[in-house]
């Protein structure tokens, strides 16, 4: 953890964090509260701890106060003062080296491409194998999923693919242009896509606290969706109400009273997904 917390790859940091870290070995973390009321940071060597808050002390917010703009500096400058310690050892009675998956990070099953092995603490060997490398079957030219409604067994080829969940896959495409959806299946296969389908929100058994506008009146919920398929249309029912269909970007903003309901979403191939949902005053 605290190698995790010292490293350099910090993708939900701002950038001059690294202006830092090559100072001192520190394992540190930033926080900025809503409305710019406190900027914090705190910071791990293996001799000193250090935290520092900025913010005023009446509680008024100031915009722009941020952990990383604010806090950050005072933490390095006071860690700069300290006398240097050597950093923590590896504790390797408790660790053991394990293949893991590049793509997923989980411990590589048989089929995982790219394999990286990793020290990782012993409690960790239990957990499952990567879930998302599997074997798919194309057609010879590899333009489609195939299966045995539709071809036969020796024109298929056999190949190992990442395949995420729909709703994991519409977040991790923006950070990986390489990601590579599945095939199509051939025209003429059958296959039941309900799982493509995913509703991103709300999510299934979710309360719903509806904030008013400026005006006073009900703001809308906008609800989302994502389908494995890009060019997909999904039809929106709510509470057995058409609400109208979606293509490519699949949103949909409804005024909902409170209560209970059920959101249904329909694709052209007549596959469904519904999930409920509470709004509350
Ligand atoms: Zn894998």
């Amino acid at each position: 953890m605290f190698e995790a917390m010292s490293g350099l790859n910090r993708p939900e940091e701002e950038a001059d964090w690294q202006q830092f870290s090559s100072m001192k070995q520190v394992a540190w973390k930033t926080g900025t509260s809503y409305g710019g009321r406190d900027a914090w940071a705190i910071g791990v060597t293996p001799r000193y701890v250090v935290g520092v808050w900025v913010g005023n002390a009446t509680g008024e917010g100031r915009s722009g106060l941020t952990g990383v703009g604010y806090a950050a500096p005072i933490l390095f400058d006071i860690y700069s003062l300290l006398p240097d310690v050597p950093w923590f050892d590896q504790p390797y009675d408790e660790l053991e080296e394990v293949a893991v998956c590049r793509q997923s990070g989980h411990k590589a099953s048989a089929i995982c491409d790219e394999v990286d092995t990793v020290y990782i603490p012993r409690t960790g060997i239990a957990t499952a194998v990567c879930p998302y490398h599997r074997i798919v079957h194309l057609s010879q030219d590899g333009q489609y999923r195939v299966n045995s409604s539709c071809e036969s067994v020796s024109r298929m080829q056999e190949r190992s693919w990442f395949v995420l969940p729909p709703a994991q896959a519409y977040y991790y495409k923006n950070y990986h242009v390489e990601y590579q959806a599945l095939p199509p299946l051939k025209p003429g296969c059958e296959e039941d896509q309900s799982r493509q389908i995913a509703i991103l929100y709300p999510e299934h058994q979710a309360v719903l606290y509806l904030p008013k506008g400026f005006s006073g009146e009900r703001e809308k919920v906008v609800m989302r969706a994502t389908h494995a398929r890009s060019d997909a249309t999904f039809y929106w029912h709510l509470d057995d109400v058409y609400l109208g269909e979606t293509r490519q970007i699949h949103q949909m903003a409804c005024l909902v009273e409170p209560g209970n309901h059920i959101l249904t979403l329909l694709d052209e191939d007549g596959n469904r997904r519904s999930i409920l949902f509470e709004v509350r005053k």
